[in-house]
């Protein structure tokens, strides 16, 4: 893929299995709640449209978006959230993320998600690299845990490309 070679890692059947697997963990665990998915853009949005069908509960889903922005001095980059139109205030809240690496990013999303006082958070992530984690993270629900290379495929990118296919590769 562009100047890039990559090879098959995680295949669809695997991933299928795994998101299969978390789905029903969120189902036992959230039984008799009504659970607002926040799905983080743009690399979640294949495995948040998977992993939404698989959960039998009643449930909403908001698409946010990080959006970077250029701060004071002192603030130095300061990342906000977008696109939450739902009120999460007492509401059970699963955050759905295509991949945690340093953690740094998930980290600054629980601090500004606690602002809205909502009832729980929960992390669900496809990917994690526990090598990589910079901070201290509880991060309930996992398809898969990965050493620490960069990979494309269902959702996740190389500059803009690789999104679109069904099995995840590696950068070899
Ligand atoms: P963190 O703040 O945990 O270091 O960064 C998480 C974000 O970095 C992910 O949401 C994703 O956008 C990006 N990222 C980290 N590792 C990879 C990778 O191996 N492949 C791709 N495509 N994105 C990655």
């Amino acid at each position: 893929m562009k100047d890039k070679t990559f090879s098959v890692s995680i295949t669809e059947q695997e991933i299928r299995q795994q998101v299969q697997r978390v789905a029903a963990e969120i189902t036992r665990d959230y039984e008799g709640r009504q659970p607002v998915f926040l799905a983080v853009l743009n690399g979640s949005f294949v495995f948040a449209a998977d992993l939404l069908r698989e959960v039998d509960l009643p449930c909403e889903i908001s698409f946010v978006k990080l959006a970077s922005y250029e701060g004071t001095a002192t603030t130095g980059n300061v990342r906000e959230i977008i696109g939450m139109n739902t009120d999460i205030t007492g509401r059970p809240v699963i955050i759905v993320e295509d991949i945690v690496d340093t953690g740094l990013t998930m980290a600054h999303m629980l601090d500004t998600l606690k602002g809205h006082n909502p009832q729980s958070i929960d992390i669900c992530t496809l990917l994690l690299k526990p090598s990589k984690l910079q901070v201290k993270l509880d991060i309930k629900y996992c398809c898969k845990e990965i050493p620490d290379d960069f990979v494309v495929g269902y959702g996740l990118d190389y500059d803009g490309f690789g999104r679109n296919t069904k099995d995840i590769y590696t950068l070899i």
